[in-house]
């Protein structure tokens, strides 16, 4: 199975072309991480083999899988790095070569190689932006390509899969074998190579010797949310930040954003997880009022990994309608750009 790199100059001149082709977008991360040993699954360099590599390394296994066999598979490295340092330049990058590609006829569905660690991050703003009717897919790993028993030749292969299965559409996650919502995936585990979970609504699915089963709907395509060419124009998005709730929280953090924001960026928003069911201590929720007064725009989470803020007749602020704190923080970015 052919492998070429870069993708553009195969673009094919026919309009009229089944979608059989996909297309995997390398980010990084671990699943491109490279050890000095082949027993570290902790010392190494995130962000180092080509996805170009990493599908010429599954593409034997590839062709024997019906529903891979004869499909075009491209590969093409957007960007090569440890996802602890995913920001605004990269993700800007990647939503255009996904946007570009999904447009593309003859493509059925996108796979970008991603790192854990912000993985959920990327998977909502691709979701928040784009709402694909193709599906994207995130493959990811939790050891590095060198070890002696790597996850990610398997994890990709699933995420290959998922992507040509039959009513595939959205933003989703795979990691091993489950198949997560962009919407509800979350890192949940530090080393365990089934480091994801979905909360409350459970994985969408499973993948087994690359057949998938589904147990939910998967989510709606829609008219994107908002303009790509602004969002990719823009040079510094709103300033957003996450602060949380805990014993002792006594506002010093919100009134120290407060002074910067006179000298720095101006701080647009803020994201407070909660404890409990989006309770705040009384010092830190007299500071966020103070935030309000100055035009900050102030949403509440809730830092439990499980449930969503049920929302009261007394709230002072709206919840993140059951997004994780980091997931509110993004949309209330992309809302602040709107
Ligand atoms: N730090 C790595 C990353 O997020 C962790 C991983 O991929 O598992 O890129």
């Amino acid at each position: 199975m052919p492998i070429p790199t870069p993708s553009a100059s195969l673009e094919p001149t026919a309009r009229h072309v089944p979608a059989q082709r996909l297309v995997v977008l390398g980010t990084g991360g671990t699943i491109a991480g490279r050890a000095r040993a082949a027993g570290d699954n902790v010392g190494y360099t995130a962000g180092e083999v080509s996805v170009a590599d990493l599908l010429a390394g599954v593409s034997d296994m590839a062709g024997r899988l019906p529903a891979l066999a004869g499909r075009g598979l491209e590969a093409e490295q957007v960007a090569q790095v440890d996802s602890k340092d995913m920001g605004p330049a990269v993700w800007r990058a990647l939503l255009e070569r996904v946007a570009h590609h999904l447009a593309r006829p003859e493509v059925a569905g996108v796979v970008v190689t991603h790192g854990t660690d912000t993985l959920e991050e990327t998977a909502w703003l691709l979701q928040a932006v784009l709402s694909p009717a193709k599906p994207v897919v995130l493959a990811c790993a939790m050891r590095p390509a060198t070890a002696l028993v790597p996850d990610g030749p398997q994890n990709l292969m699933d995420a290959l899969c998922v992507a040509v299965a039959p009513g595939a559409r959205g933003v989703v996650a795979v990691c091993a074998g489950q198949v997560h919502q962009a919407r509800y995936v979350q890192k949940v585990h530090t080393y365990r190579l089934d480091a994801f979970d979905s909360g409350d609504a459970g994985p969408l699915g499973c993948v087994e010797e690359g057949r998938l089963r589904v147990w939910q709907a998967w989510p709606e395509p829609a008219a994107p949310s908002r303009a790509l060419a602004p969002l990719l124009a823009s040079g510094a998005w709103p300033r957003v930040e996450l602060v949380t709730s805990h014993a002792g929280a006594d506002g010093a953090l919100v009134r120290a954003l407060l002074a910067a924001s006179d000298t720095g960026a101006p701080l647009r928003g803020l994201v407070v997880a909660g404890t409990g069911n989006g309770t705040l201590h009384t010092d830190l929720q007299d500071a966020l009022v103070q935030a309000q007064a100055a035009g900050v725009v102030v949403r509440r989470g809730t830092r439990c990994a499980y449930g969503q803020v049920v929302p009261g007749p007394h709230d002072a602020w709206p919840d993140t309608g059951g997004l994780s704190p980091v997931k509110a923080r993004l949309s209330l970015v992309l809302d602040l750009m709107g």
